[in-house]
């Protein structure tokens, strides 16, 4: 079981530096009456956000800010939204960024394999990942997780306690 608050709060943690060389604000909303717990491998789900972040930070223009907000979307699935003011996707690459080795230009070095693994990550979690983006205006990542049951939780807590 994974706490999403903690795992976002300590994948700010780890991309502060960046973020501060560009003077880029980092904001986390948590928007949830109780903690929001997903099932799953908290490295790999560290590794989704790690990367959605990185990407908003290389992609933003200095002294801008990105908004990350935890929100439940209902009853059953918790959303993590990262919204950057940065350079934006066209419509016409926003379908080609989550295939392997697309990357719009070379700008943010790396190898374009960052959101194809994420998505892939995300899949294996049972979510999903979607981009809305405008060129010159923004981008916003949205990653949709199913939310453990606490009956659920209950259940892999006595798992726990055995090991
Ligand atoms: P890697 O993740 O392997 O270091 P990368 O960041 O270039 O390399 P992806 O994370 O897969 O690769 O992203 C693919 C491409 O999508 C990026 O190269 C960039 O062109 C575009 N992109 C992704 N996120 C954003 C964003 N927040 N704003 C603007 N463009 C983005
Ligand atoms: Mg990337």
């Amino acid at each position: 079981p994974v706490n999403m608050k903690e795992l976002l709060q300590e994948t700010m943690l780890n991309v502060w530096a960046k973020a501060e060389q560009k003077h880029i604000q980092l904001k986390l909303d948590d928007n949830t009456e109780e903690p929001v717990i997903v099932s799953g491998d908290a490295n790999r789900l560290k590794q989704v956000f790690l990367n959605v972040v990185d990407n908003a930070i290389k992609f933003s223009h200095e002294q801008s800010w990105i908004r990350i907000v935890i929100s439940r979307k209902n009853q059953y699935q918790a959303i993590v939204q990262v919204a950057d003011t940065g350079i934006g996707i066209s419509e016409e690459s926003l379908s080609k960024v989550k295939d392997r080795f697309y990357q719009v230009n070379h700008q943010g070095g790396g190898t374009g394999l960052g959101l194809a693994i994420t998505q892939q990550l995300v899949e294996l979690h049972h979510g999903e990942i979607d981009i809305a983006s405008e060129l010159g205006v923004g981008t916003t990542v949205s990653v949709t997780l199913p939310i453990m049951e606490p009956e659920e939780l209950e259940q892999s807590e006595g798992e726990t306690g055995k090991l």
